[in-house]
C-alpha cells in the first residue's frame, strides 16, 4: 500500500471486492455481473451512508425507503432472466439502482414509485449515466402500468401480501415476475411466477426482507 493511498479508496480494488462479494453470495450469471460492474452503486446512495455504498448491505434512502442489498439485486435480476429484446416493468424505483442494472440487460425498462421525490432523483441519475431506455414515473405500482402492458418481465422490489392481480394480468404468456410475498414486517419469500398458456407456475426462491408495497401515492 502506498503512503497516503488506502486500498479502501481505490476504485479498481473496490470494484473487485464488490464483484467478489456478489459471486460469493450466488450471483453467477456473467451478464448480470457485467451489468452490475458497469453501474456504480455509489451514485445512488447519498449523505451519511455514501461511504458504505460498496458493502453488501441495504441502506436508507429518502422517504423512509431502502436501496436493496447488492447481492439481492443480483439474485433477483438473475431469477428474472431478462433478455435483450424484453420490456421490463419494475415496481419500486427507490434509488433507481435496480432499474439502472436492468437497463443494460433488456430493451426497455419502465419503473414506477409512489414517491415523486424518488422518481425525480432517480431520473437525474439515469440522465447523467445516459440510460435512455428507462422511463420512470410516479404511479401506484400495485395496479401495474396498464398503458404499456403486457410485459415480458415484472420485478417487484417491495413486499406484497400476494402477487397483485393487475400485475399477473399484465404479464405476457411465457413472461416471468419476481416478487417478495409475505406479511409486511416479517421475513418474506421471494417468488418467481411464470405465466403459461393455461395459468401461472409459482416457484419459491429464498427468504428476503423488503419494505412493504403500499397502495396509493405517497405524500411526496
Ligand atoms: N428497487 C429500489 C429499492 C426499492 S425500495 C432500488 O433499487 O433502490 C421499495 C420501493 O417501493 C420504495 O421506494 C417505495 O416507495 C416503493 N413502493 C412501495 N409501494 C409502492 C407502490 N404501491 N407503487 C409504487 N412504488 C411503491
Amino acid at each position: 500500500m502506498n503512503e497516503g493511498h488506502d486500498d479502501e479508496d481505490d476504485p479498481a480494488e473496490r470494484k473487485m471486492r464488490f464483484l467478489f462479494q456478489l459471486r460469493s453470495r450466488g450471483v453467477t450469471d456473467p451478464r448480470v455481473l457485467a451489468a452490475m460492474e458497469r453501474i456504480d452503486r455509489g451514485l445512488f446512495v447519498r449523505g451519511q451512508f455514501a461511504d458504505r455504498a460498496y458493502e453488501d448491505t441495504p441502506l436508507p434512502i429518502p422517504c423512509g425507503q431502502t436501496i436493496s442489498q447488492p447481492s439481492v439485486v443480483g439474485l433477483m435480476t438473475q431469477s428474472l432472466n431478462p433478455g435483450p429484446r424484453d420490456t421490463v416493468l419494475e415496481i419500486g424505483t427507490g434509488s433507481g439502482y435496480q432499474a439502472a442494472v436492468l437497463s443494460g440487460l433488456c430493451r426497455r425498462v419502465y419503473t414506477v414509485d409512489r414517491h415523486r421525490r424518488l422518481v425525480t432523483e432517480a431520473e437525474a441519475i439515469f440522465r447523467h449515466l445516459g440510460l435512455h431506455n428507462i422511463t420512470a414515473q410516479v404511479a401506484d405500482g400495485s395496479r401495474g402500468l396498464h398503458d404499456q402492458a403486457p410485459f415480458d418481465r415484472i420485478l417487484v422490489t417491495a413486499a406484497a401480501e400476494d402477487p397483485p392481480g393487475p400485475l399477473l394480468a399484465q404479464l405476457k404468456i411465457g413472461g416471468i415476475m419476481v416478487v417478495p410475498v409475505g406479511q409486511s414486517d416479517a421475513v418474506q419469500t421471494l417468488i418467481r411466477v411464470t405465466r403459461t398458456e393455461t395459468g401461472y407456475d409459482y416457484d419459491e426462491l429464498r427468504q428476503v426482507r423488503f419494505v412493504p408495497l403500499v397502495e396509493g401515492l405517497g405524500p411526496t
